[in-house]
């Protein structure tokens, strides 16, 4: 697979509404979009870095994979995203030929208008990894 970038950060929150001053008032970044993610149950909230983004990840349920995530003590940096240039759905089946565990075996519909696919920490060092690009 072909990885252009860090695309975002991943950073789960109690609350967007908590956290945003720090960002904004503090570090001086803006947030330019908020958008919901009902099927994964998150409200986001994205801010530029330079070319890398920051996605601030909100429960909105508690059977939410961020509120669990929260609730076992979760804190901070909660996956980070790269930016695949050949294909999602290619780079899964690669990462799968290389014995990598997938949590999604097909590329979904993430934030952003992104085709997302996530591998599984054990098997990454640690780190939740998510694979994107732009929805055609
Ligand atoms: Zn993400």
């Amino acid at each position: 697979m072909k990885i252009s970038r860090i695309d975002h950060l991943g950073i789960g929150v109690e609350s967007i509404d908590a956290v945003l001053p720090y960002y904004e008032n503090v570090l001086g970044l803006k947030c330019y979009a908020v958008e919901e993610v009902a099927d994964q149950k998150v409200k986001t909230a994205f801010l530029k870095v330079g070319e890398v983004k920051l996605e601030l990840l909100e429960p909105t349920s508690p059977d939410s994979t961020i509120a669990k995530w929260l609730e076992k003590g979760g804190k901070g940096v909660h996956h980070v995203a790269y930016a695949v240039e050949d294909g999602v759905a290619e780079a899964l089946v690669e990462c799968e030929g290389k014995e990598i565990k997938l949590i999604d075996k097909a590329p979904r519909k993430g934030a952003e208008n992104m085709m997302i696919g996530f591998l599984h920490p054990k098997c990454t060092a640690g780190i939740l990894t998510e694979l994107c690009e732009p929805a055609k």
